[in-house]
């Protein structure tokens, strides 16, 4: 079997229930995304428009599709056009124009937003005191429906490091669902990658986004 396939399904055997896995497949090549579709995979997680749009052809429709990257404004009209859900929104100038292209395309864009859970400098992703709001504001916008946050979290030295992070997002996550917005669900929460999916998941992550452990090495 393909490793990649292998890796994949070996990945899949040991996630806990009601965890979906996002492979994460910034610079990787089609053939190498189909084979994790054969090992399980459901839902692509891709960082840039150009290169989903290059797998695109040969993938399909056979998964679901994940922006996971940066938004740029001049690409967000072609983005919502592809992909099925936004991880990444992190402003309401983003969330609006996410909303606005939907609309015009007769959609509801269902979104997470992005925390900048450490609070870094230059970082993306909205800042945790500001998350509440963000939600509340984009609970107000027709073209788009929000479902969950997402979080990288900052580097560290090791996995653990990350759980405060981790546990902030979750604490983010139930102050919103109190708020009993209109239409706003918090069911899901993507955190965690190769080296951290595990602290993720006991933190209550119900997506992880995961490149390396299926595909080996980033190219
Ligand atoms: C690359 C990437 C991942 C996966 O990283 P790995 O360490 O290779 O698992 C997850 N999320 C985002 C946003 C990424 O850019």
């Amino acid at each position: 079997m393909n490793a990649i396939t292998e890796n994949t399904a070996g990945f899949l055997a040991g996630l806990p229930a009601g965890v979906s896995l996002v492979a994460a497949a910034k610079h990787r090549r089609a053939d190498e995304v189909l084979a994790a579709v054969a090992g399980g995979v459901r839902i692509i997680g891709e960082n840039y428009l150009q290169e989903a749009q290059a797998i695109y052809p040969r993938v399909g429709r056979r998964v679901r599709w994940h922006f996971i990257g940066r938004l740029q404004k001049n690409k967000i009209a072609k983005i919502v056009s592809l992909f099925d859900l936004v991880e990444t929104v992190d402003s309401l100038e983003n969330a609006a124009l996410v909303s606005r292209y939907a609309q015009a395309a007769g959609r509801v864009m269902p979104v997470l937003l992005a925390v900048n859970s450490a609070g870094e400098p230059r970082k993306s992703g909205v800042l945790p005191g500001e998350a509440v709001e963000l939600a509340a504001a984009a609970a107000c916008l027709p073209g788009l429906r929000l479902e969950g946050l997402m979080t990288m979290g900052p580097r560290v030295d090791e996995p653990g490091q990350l759980r405060p992070y981790f546990r902030l997002v979750r604490r983010l996550a139930r102050d919103i669902e109190a708020r009993r917005l209109p239409g706003v669900s918090m069911e899901t929460l993507s955190m965690g990658m190769s080296d951290s999916w595990a602290v993720a998941v006991a933190e209550g992550a119900t997506l992880v986004r995961i490149g390396t452990l299926l595909f080996g090495p980033r190219p």
